[in-house]
């Protein structure tokens, strides 16, 4: 299971998602405190943010070890936004391990990460058709190799193929998390689907199968953090419950069943 966190509010640096807090994503690379499948993240990380002079955000993503990348703190420290996205892996048995296949995946302006595991058969017939369509046994209905599928053949990469679709077809972040999750949780009972996405104005994330907590500073200088596991030991995380949607934006954060 990997671990991902996100920020919405007042610009920061990914330094604040990844070293600054006791339990960041780097210590979380290595001593997860709550993950529930695999104990150290170590087949890749990624991060993505947002420039307000570029439409798109920026992503880096590396298919190594969080710890042994030299050139990222620095990059971290000043890689800043009112935007953050990043994931540590742990890649699921079979799945490989290559920059492809790790989080965030991007399109647009949306970056989405997914903790946990899914049939690829649960979403194939999800992938390049937003409207759904009739199953097709496991083999995109874009297929695999054209504008839109996956770019790789690992389940995230499915996932995230199956709701950039629906972001171009105009869907709002949430609903387009909540479409695939429910379309792929209802064909794999066995599938642990925590995505979690942002387009630089909101975040959406799922719970469904792994643990997700938020917290929220309505200070000047404040935002909310959506995180796997708790950054920090600040008072004030709250846990989302197992099969929830979350919806963060400047105006507040709901969280609803799924
Ligand atoms: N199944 C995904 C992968 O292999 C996510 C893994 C995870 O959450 N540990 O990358």
């Amino acid at each position: 299971m990997c671990r991902h966190a996100a920020w919405l509010g007042a610009p920061r640096t990914l330094t604040s998602l990844i070293h600054e807090p006791g339990n960041g994503l780097f210590k979380q690379s290595y001593a997860p405190r709550l993950q529930r499948y695999g104990t150290v993240n170590a087949d890749g990380y990624g991060m993505g943010w947002y420039d307000p002079d570029h439409p798109e955000p920026v992503r880096y993503r590396r298919s190594v070890p969080i710890w042994t990348d030299a050139n990222l703190p620095a990059l971290a420290r000043i890689a800043r936004s009112h935007c953050l996205l990043a994931a540590v892996r742990s890649a699921t048995v079979g799945m490989p391990v290559e920059e492809t296949a790790t989080a965030p995946f991007t399109d647009g302006r949306w970056l989405l990460s997914h903790n946990g595991r899914v049939a690829r058969d649960a979403v194939g017939d999800l992938v390049g058709d937003p409207a759904g369509g009739p199953g097709s046994g496991g083999e995109p209905a874009g297929g695999a190799e054209s504008a839109g599928g996956p770019e790789s053949s690992c389940d995230s990469a499915w996932l995230a193929a199956a709701v950039f679709p629906r972001r171009r077809a105009g869907l709002p972040l949430g609903d387009a998390l909540a479409e695939v999750v429910s379309h792929a949780g209802g064909k794999d009972p066995g599938a642990r689907l925590n995505l979690l996405a942002c387009d630089g104005a909101s975040l959406a994330a799922t719970a469904w199968g792994d643990t997700l907590f938020f917290h929220r500073d309505d200070r000047p200088g404040g935002g909310v953090l959506v995180a796997s596991e708790p950054l920090d030991e600040r008072p004030g995380w709250r846990a989302v419950p197992d099969r929830s949607l979350l919806l963060a934006s400047p105006g507040g954060v709901h969280v609803q069943p799924l």
